[in-house]
């Protein structure tokens, strides 16, 4: 691989996609896995996975959202993850990650929280759906792993509450029919670093939301030299070979570990 970072030409961001923890074991989006049966209703994340449908059903997108809760929980991080702990210990503070994935594995393997932007927001985590207060919580242990199918009960409801006003908590997760923000979603940090990216490593992630979309325009704008990695074609492909980057077609658990030590070998 002959890909380079020169500390003195700018920061080595990383975007994530859901693709960086399929090898994980968590299913993305776009797979059959995807779906989810409410009654006899069949229905796509893009409808669940927005305020308009809590506001609706709320015990049936909590219930939703712990199944997909236990599904992260029992998953570990994987080599791909690994390989991003490794570029941040060699980059230190010229290093950022900004992830779309929720399920919290790169700060399991071991990326800093302060340098890993959660654009996406954390399965474990909720907050206040009154938004009487900033800041989300870890949802409490006691609400337990939930099996597909199995319904959201007092107990778990009695749980998810809001610690400031005991109203309803709600997953602290973005949904399709919100915005991005700076408090919770980091969205002037991830500009930031974009604006200031001299390479950009983009793993298992397609063009399909609007703050990635942003992040790789910016950096490509800015002339940062930028890396796609993923085993389908994709949006970025194009950008990448526009900026004099790569394509890297294959699973990230193998090229990105391949990647990262070329980039520490220098
Ligand atoms: P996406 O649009 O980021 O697509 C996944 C991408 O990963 C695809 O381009 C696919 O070709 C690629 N891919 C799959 N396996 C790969 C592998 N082994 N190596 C490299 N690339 C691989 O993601 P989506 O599933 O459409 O989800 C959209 C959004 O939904 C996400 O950005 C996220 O917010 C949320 N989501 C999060 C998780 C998670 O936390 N793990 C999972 C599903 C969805
Ligand atoms: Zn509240």
């Amino acid at each position: 691989m002959t890909v380079q970072w020169n500390p003195e030409s700018g920061r080595v961001v990383a975007l994530t996609g859901a693709g960086i923890s399929a090898e994980s074991g968590i299913p993305t989006f776009r797979g059959k896995d995807g779906y989810w049966t409410v009654g006899s209703v069949v229905y796509h994340p893009m409808e669940l996975a927005t305020a308009a449908a809590f506001a609706r059903m709320p015990d049936e997108v909590w219930q939703w959202y712990l199944y997909r809760r236990t599904v992260c929980r029992a998953a570990a991080p994987n080599p791909a993850h690994d390989a991003l702990v490794r570029l941040e210990r060699h980059a230190g503070d010229r290093f950022r990650l900004l992830t779309q994935n929720v399920d919290g594995l790169h700060l399991r393997a071991g990326n800093s929280l302060e340098r890993t932007y959660q654009i996406h927001g954390n399965i474990d985590f909720m907050r206040c759906a009154r938004d009487c207060a900033p800041g989300a919580v870890p949802i409490p242990d006691d609400v337990g792993e939930l099996a597909a199918g199995e319904p959201v009960g007092d107990r778990q409801r009695a749980l998810l509450v809001c610690p400031h006003c005991g109203g309803p908590a709600r997953p602290h997760v973005l949904w399709f029919d919100e915005y991005y923000d700076e408090p919770h979603y980091r969205w002037d940090s991830s500009l930031a670093a974009a604006s200031e990216a001299s390479l950009l490593i983009i793993v298992g992630s397609t063009a399909q939301t609007n703050l990635p979309n942003h992040v790789a325009q910016l950096a490509a704008v800015r002339g940062a030299t930028i890396v796609d990695i993923n085993i389908e074609d994709n949006p970025f492909a194009a950008l990448a070979q526009g900026s004099g980057g790569q394509v890297l077609r294959g699973p990230a658990g193998t090229l990105l570990p391949e990647l990262v030590d070329a980039i520490v070998a220098g």
